[in-house]
């Protein structure tokens, strides 16, 4: 996919992407590679690398863009931050990762680090995700003259975290800072996307609204995701992987209900589909196998200018 076509996601059929996660330890490194190259051969139209918070996890997400630009056809978003960095440090790091070929961003405010229950922005940093939006437009001015990044924020159907007229006061600010288009944290029922893009269109926000998909295969896995995100998962689903027989049937039943989600979110209008992929292949794999037939005609291969 080139940089131009991430700016505008729409296209007449959704697209399907893969959130990564950097490798925590070296020796992991390899293994999360292996992920990479298998999500890879399904052709997605990009590829997105979280940032944590701390400066090794940080190292090993430009390593994993840097990996992706270098190795594989497949456009990689870098996620990144305004936690624990000064404006100036958030300008030369975007710089730096421009330099080295990146186009496209996620960015985000990020969440206060471990035991900090509010959060509190850095002295001489940044605030708010819009924020950090208006900084990588700086830079592209300063550095491509004004146009060749594209900059997707995120946006939230669930969760009792904020207010839906405050996530949607966030997406009007994100755009009138310069996004190109939002995708969402986990959600389970299909009305919570539909309503946030309902709102969102009322109060003029235009950004394409790119659907979060979790594989709903793993209950610790999804246990964990409510802990970090505040999105409970639904009782009946909880249920239904539990009483599975075993593995393989755990996976069947969560595989179904993920394609049931997101046939419901793309008969809504989602423009595309982005898999937590928690650097497991399979599930992300099988769920994007079972939708493939439906959704995506064959496409020729990706990246074509940098
Ligand atoms: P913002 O949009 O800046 O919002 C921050 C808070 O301010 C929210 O409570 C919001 O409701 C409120 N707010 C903003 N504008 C307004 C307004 N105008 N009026 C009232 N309230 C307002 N975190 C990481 O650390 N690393 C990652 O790689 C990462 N990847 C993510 C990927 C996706 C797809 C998503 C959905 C989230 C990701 N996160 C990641 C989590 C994210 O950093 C947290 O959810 C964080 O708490 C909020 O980030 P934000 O960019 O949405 O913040």
């Amino acid at each position: 996919m080139s940089t131009a076509s991430l700016m505008s996601v729409p296209r007449g059929r959704p697209t399907v992407s893969f959130e990564l996660y950097p490798p925590r330890t070296p020796a992991g490194a390899a293994a999360a590679w292996e992920t990479v190259e298998r999500l890879a051969d399904a052709a997605p139209d990009f590829f997105s690398v979280t940032y944590g918070a701390s400066g090794s996890s940080r190292d090993a997400s430009r390593e994993v863009v840097r990996r992706i630009l270098a190795e594989t056809t497949v456009t990689p978003i870098a996620h990144l931050t305004c936690v624990d960095a000064t404006r100036e440090e958030l300008r030369r790091l975007v710089g730096e990762l421009v330099d080295e070929g990146v186009r496209d961003f996620l960015a985000l405010r990020g969440d206060p680090p471990a035991g900090q229950p509010r959060w509190v922005p850095q002295p001489g940093g940044l605030n708010r995700a819009s924020e950090l939006v208006a900084l990588i437009r700086e830079v592209e001015q300063e550095r491509l003259g004004g146009t060749g990044l594209s900059i997707a924020v995120a946006a939230y159907p669930a969760g009792a975290s904020h207010t839906r007229a405050q996530d949607v006061a966030s997406l009007v600010e994100k755009q009138e800072a310069g996004a190109d288009f939002a995708i969402t944290q986990v959600f389970y029922d299909a009305s919570a996307y539909v309503d946030l893009v309902v709102e969102a269109r009322a109060a003029a926000v235009h950004l394409p609204v790119v659907a979060g998909i979790i594989p709903m295969t793993d209950p610790r896995r999804l246990a964990r995701l409510a802990e970090l995100t505040g999105v409970p998962v639904p009782a009946a689903l909880v249920e239904q992987l539990t009483v599975a027989v075993d593995d393989d049937e755990r996976h069947r039943v969560g595989v179904a209900a993920t394609v049931r989600l997101v046939e419901e979110v793309v008969a809504a209008g989602a423009p595309g589909l982005h898999v937590f992929t928690f650097n497991q292949h399979r599930p992300a794999l099988d769920v994007v196998e079972r939708l493939r037939r439906p959704l995506i005609p064959a496409r020729p291969s990706t990246r074509t200018s940098r």
